[in-house]
């Protein structure tokens, strides 16, 4: 088996809340219960959606939580020339291919239907590349640690964006050519990526990547029934950690891990060293979204 090596991979749109905390939180946990290697990556490849200072205020946060990482910091932004060599192999295998369309041209169709796969319609117009969903193995299944077996047929779930018209990378080549890069073996994360995680097994595999196990887990709920997001105007967690202690203690609850009532006024790293012995998948419900703890 490959050396535990787990990451948190925030996008710095903003600081962190509960839904984000107990995400670093669970993939730190499971890290460390299995001694290995937690590192943080902030994905800043969309411009538009970082906030300023957002990045240096999450690394506050996870700090303020006992949430250390190892390593130097990774940065999406200077990532360019690997996600351009990645993308430069897929073409070359005929995996890959610039597209003109536009939304507007096939919101009529459940995905996008490939009208490009054999050369832009458009090729003078702005081109996005795609990843052709109709070659490499079908259907595409694994093992989630939580929600147990999980399947999909690539051709529901359409060509994928690979790169943006607008020359900027999309998340799911970012996030596979880095998690390789790393020597990431699990990913713990949001069940909202869930249904992301095919065409990242889709493009490991095209790429000839090792394939990552993967831990999602429940997302917590706004009250207003939505997920909990700066969108939402979830509350932004504090940066100091005697502030910290009693929202670690709700994360801890969140997990479905049953901390002692006593812990949540302990200081953070009594929480987290607690946390880490008794760190139990199996303790948690397989559900993807409920409320906030109280
Ligand atoms: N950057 C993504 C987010 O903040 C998470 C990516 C991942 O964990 O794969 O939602």
């Amino acid at each position: 088996m490959r050396a535990y090596r787990g990451r948190f991979a925030p996008t710095p749109s903003g600081p962190l809340h509960l839904g984000s905390l107990i995400a670093a939180l669970a993939s730190y946990l499971d890290a460390r219960h299995q001694r290995g290697q937690w590192l943080l990556r902030i994905e800043d490849i969309d411009p538009p959606r970082c906030a300023a200072g957002a990045a240096a205020t999450i690394q506050r946060q996870l700090e303020a939580f006992g949430l250390y990482w190892d390593g130097p910091v990774h940065w999406q932004h200077d990532r360019h020339a690997a996600y351009q060599q990645a993308l430069e192999r897929l073409a070359a295998l005929e995996l890959a291919y610039p597209c003109s369309c536009s939304r507007k041209q096939w919101q009529d169709h459940p995905v996008y239907p490939g009208w490009c796969r054999d050369g832009p319609r458009q090729p003078d117009s702005p081109l996005a590349w795609r990843l052709r969903s109709d070659l490499g193995p079908t259907p595409i299944s694994w093992q989630d640690r939580l929600f147990g077996h999980q399947q999909f047929t690539p051709t529901a779930m359409g060509d994928v964006v690979l790169k943006r018209k607008d020359g900027l990378w999309a998340y799911q080549l970012a996030v596979v050519v880095d998690d390789a890069d790393q020597g990431i073996s699990d990913i713990v994360r949001g069940a909202d990526l869930l249904d992301n995680t095919p065409w990242q097994r889709q493009l490991q595999h095209a790429l000839g990547l090792p394939t990552p196990r993967y831990l999602h887990l429940p997302l917590i709920l706004a009250d207003n029934g939505q997920k909990l997001s700066k969108q939402n105007l979830a509350p932004a967690l504090p940066d100091t950690s005697d502030a910290a202690r009693p929202w670690l203690y709700r994360a801890l609850v969140a997990l479905d891990q049953s901390p002692p009532e006593g812990l949540a006024t302990e200081p953070v790293e009594t929480q987290l060293a607690w946390a880490i012995d008794h760190w139990s998948v199996g303790a948690m419900v397989a559900c993807h979204a409920r409320p906030a703890p109280e």
